[in-house]
């Protein structure tokens, strides 16, 4: 008998060593044999084997043929394809609870509970079902007064709101004062339709247009357009009715689409989270939603949902999950990890507020690195203090002609005008390399990254760069605006670049110079550093490029991935001494590559003293958390011992070592004598969850996964009612012992069969445990043949007398 199943691989990080073996455990419980074989580079896996489907290179997204033989075929082909498309994405502790999800696309983090029910929007009349016009002056009068009043409620609304939601206003004022979109309303009135009638037309008009966009960013400006348009005709034609919307306390709303007026209309207290069946990434409506902290679920098709409209459902953004009609086991699971949630953030916010600093007042400004004013938005409201890196040629990428000037212009004037007096570096397109854009042609080369890219395209494309430089030079009116030009090789090329943007200034008759920088990612810059710092004003790394051509090592190419290392010492070497000749000049140096959010990477960038580093958003709070513990002194001393070191490897050790102050491996609040969970899973989720929150674990669901490898092995239910889960992880950042006393106890199969209600958890790092793991378990289990140790234990609610009683026998056991 044979069968076979298709599966896309589901996970963001494809099958590597933790679900490898989730998959192999799985496997063993068959006895037909089982082999995979991805799509991609044909290689074929032995599903029963950790390394043969490691070797087998299975990236999200790659399709794998499963191929069943043997005993039961059909069956395991049923139960196999459950469990890769159902149980795998979960993590271990809610896969055990046997959840149904639903997957769909996670746009921002958070879980919600909450009630499945559809808005009921504005629907917009086609243009047909409106009005003619009955007198053209009239209607035209009407039209500017209604445009007028809107454009009063939007200047008020952004100066009232702040932050995204001010964002979206202003941009939605733009469109209105948008001369295009004025003209066509004013021709259409003109042509014969009602005020109303033209607004429609205009929204048919746009929407035609920009559907047909290859840019995913402009494609998603349409819902604001309509959004524009609906507020307009609300103006126009109050007879237009608007369903309404009578919500749960706890709703999880479905819209099909939903415009960005229209979340902001909805009653927040109530809307716990998003699902829409359309909204892409970079929509306004999902920037607002991210900026609300509002878990949001997209791709989610009604039909998925028709049998779960009314009832409870949990919406996991994280995982991308949606559950409906969850059993309470995990509904509790959820709970647990909104209270875990809402304390993580907490904390964070406590940590992470205030100016980008060391502990000993190092400023070290923290930017965004852009593609979309979408992203500027995310990384303001993450406290960034500039726009590190506006990566523009996104917006030629997918495009037929390159983009033009006014169009430029208009989104460079949407970022500076979110940066609000805050620094926008605009780097000019870097097509070329791994970034072909169709609309800027090149020929086919052996070697895209040492070839024409960048700057060296742009005399031949001369025309396309002066409007950019033009499109930039108009938007640094509304603030300060930098301009950065990349892969620059030769002072040859700087020169040139600066006599445009000069050529250009003087042309458009801009008072202020506009600062000139280069992209420091080509070697050859290092050793004409000096003379570099008196053709240009800034420098900021791109330790993307410079990194693979310091090492020669192709940064997309993962054969050579051990050559290809940001915390190299050499790599170190030269940006310290790029650092020091730049600030001997009095010149500002960042960094906007990868490496600016690398673990390790920051007490070494901070002993350099590089002026800015420029990341993606979601690194921004925490970086800033880790620079507040950082002392700038102790960190220029740790650069000079990185220096010394013989690779990447034991410079990740030393900053790692130097990085990690022991923390006692006991403390009060790793004590909870009251916990309630109701089961083993949940036990092991609960004390993970608390190392997690405690920073002494860096990820709680690859050291959960550990733990129930152990546990596998054998049960650490030791009897007498006490279990011992322990596990040696490479998670693991302090090692610890964590304790539970659970009000209810819970079946552990422990070996004497009785269920277990308290629970010792031990943590080591697998790096730096040795043998001191196994000692401290068997003291551990020594203590807990002890009655009056286990009585001890069980009588004292008072996590500081627990921790003194718990330190005191545990040396006295040593
Ligand atoms: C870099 O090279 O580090 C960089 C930031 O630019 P990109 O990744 O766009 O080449
Ligand atoms: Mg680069």
């Amino acid at each position: 008998m044979s069968h076979s199943l298709t599966l896309i691989c589901p996970l963001p990080n494809g099958i590597h060593a933790r679900p490898a073996s989730r998959i192999a455990e799985f496997c063993a419980g068959f006895g037909a044999a089982i082999r995979w074989r991805n799509q991609r580079n044909g290689q074929w896996a032995d599903a029963k084997s950790v390394l043969s489907l490691i070797g087998g290179d299975i990236l999200f997204n790659d399709v794998v043929d499963i191929e069943i033989d043997g005993e039961g075929a059909a069956r395991v082909a049923d139960e196999l394809g459950r469990f890769l498309r159902q149980t795998l994405p979960c993590p271990r502790s809610l896969a055990e609870l046997s959840p149904s999800p639903y997957f769909g696309q996670p746009a921002g983090q958070g879980v919600a509970i909450g009630e499945l029910c559809v808005h009921r929007g504005f629907r917009m009349p086609e243009p047909a079902e409106l009005p003619l016009s009955m007198d053209r002056d009239a209607d035209l009068v009407a039209l500017a007064g209604a445009r007028r009043a809107l454009a009063e409620q939007l200047r008020q609304q952004s100066e009232r709101q702040g932050g995204e939601a001010a964002g979206v206003s202003r941009a939605h004022l733009a469109i209105l004062s948008d001369p295009d979109f004025r003209a066509r309303l004013d021709a259409a009135v003109a042509d014969g339709a009602g005020p109303a009638r033209a607004v429609a037309a205009v929204v048919v008009h746009y929407r035609a247009q920009l559907s047909k966009s290859a840019s995913e960013y402009l494609r998603e400006r349409e819902m604001d357009i309509r959004d524009v348009g609906r507020r307009l005709l609300e103006a126009l034609a109050p007879e237009i009715e608007r369903a309404g919307e009578v919500l749960p306390e706890a709703a999880l709303l479905w819209a099909e689409d939903l415009a960005p007026s229209e979340l902001l209309a909805l009653d927040r207290d109530k809307v716990k989270g998003l699902l829409l069946a359309r909204g892409g990434l970079t929509s306004h409506t999902i920037i607002l939603a991210r900026g609300f902290s509002l878990p949001v679920l997209t791709g989610v098709q009604r039909a998925a949902i028709a049998d779960g409209i009314g009832r409870t459902a949990v919406l996991d953004a994280g995982l991308g999950a949606l559950f409906q009609s969850p059993d309470t086991v995990v509904l509790d699971y959820y709970r647990e990890e909104e209270a875990l949630l809402t304390a993580q953030r907490q904390r964070l916010a406590k940590a992470s507020g205030g100016i980008a600093a060391s502990a000993d007042g190092q400023r070290l400004e923290l930017a965004v690195n852009i593609a979309s004013a979408a992203e500027a938005q995310l990384g303001f409201a993450q406290g960034a203090d500039g726009v590190g890196l506006f990566r523009t040629e996104m917006l030629f990428m997918d495009a037929d002609e390159p983009p033009g000037e006014d169009e430029q212009f208009q989104c460079y004037a949407e970022v500076v005008r979110l940066a609000a007096g805050r620094p926008v570096i605009i780097r000019t397109f870097d097509i070329g390399g791994d970034k072909p854009a169709r609309c800027l042609p090149a020929p086919q080369e052996s070697n895209p990254f040492l070839g024409y890219r960048a700057i060296r395209m742009y005399p031949d494309q001369e025309a396309v760069f002066r409007a950019q430089l033009r499109a930039i030079l108009r938007a640094s009116a509304l603030g300060p605006v930098k301009v950065m030009i990349p892969m620059v090789a030769t002072l040859g090329e700087a020169r040139w670049a600066r006599s445009l943007l000069e050529e250009e200034r003087a042309a458009l008759g801009v008072a202020e110079p506009v600062p000139l920088g280069i992209m420091l990612e080509v070697p050859s810059v290092l050793f004409q550093l000096d003379a570099f710092c008196r053709e240009v004003d800034f420098f900021s790394v791109g330790s993307n490029d410079l990194t693979q051509y310091l090492f020669a090592a192709d940064r997309d190419n993962e054969r050579v991935g051990n050559l290809y290392d940001s915390l190299h010492p050499a790599f170190l070497a030269a940006l310290s001494q790029a650092a020091a000749t730049v600030h001997r000049h009095g010149r500002w140096i960042g960094l906007c590559g990868e490496a600016a959010a690398a673990p390790h990477a920051l007490p070494l960038f901070l002993g350099m003293g590089l002026d800015e580093l420029s990341m993606s958003a979601p690194s921004l709070q925490e970086c800033r958390r880790r620079l507040r513990e950082l002392d700038a002194g102790r960190c220029r001393e740790l650069l000079g011992r990185a220096l010394e070191c013989a690779d990447g490897a034991e410079v990740r050790a030393l900053v790692a070592a130097e990085a990690r102050p022991a923390l006692p491996m006991l403390t009060a609040d790793c004590l909870m004598p009251d916990a309630v969970w109701g089961s083993k899973a949940a036990a092991i989720k609960g004390l993970v969850d608390r190392l997690w929150l405690l920073e002494r674990c860096d990820d709680r669901y690859g050291m959960e996964e550990d733990l129930w490898l152990r546990e596998q092995a054998y049960s650490t239910g030791l009897g007498h009612g006490f279990a011992i889960p322990h596990a040696k992880s490479g998670h693991v950042l302090h090692p610890t012992l964590c304790l539970a006393r659970l009000a209810q106890p819970v079946d552990w199969g422990a070996c004497d069969g009785q269920p277990v209600d308290m629970v010792l958890l031990l943590a080591f790092n697998a790096a730096d445990a040795g043998a001191a793991h196994l000692k401290f378990f068997s003291r551990l289990a020594r203590l807990v043949m002890h009655e009056d140790f286990r009585q001890a234990l069980r009588a004292e609610r008072d996590p500081e007398r627990l921790l003194a009683l718990l330190r005191d026998r545990l040396e006295g056991a040593a």
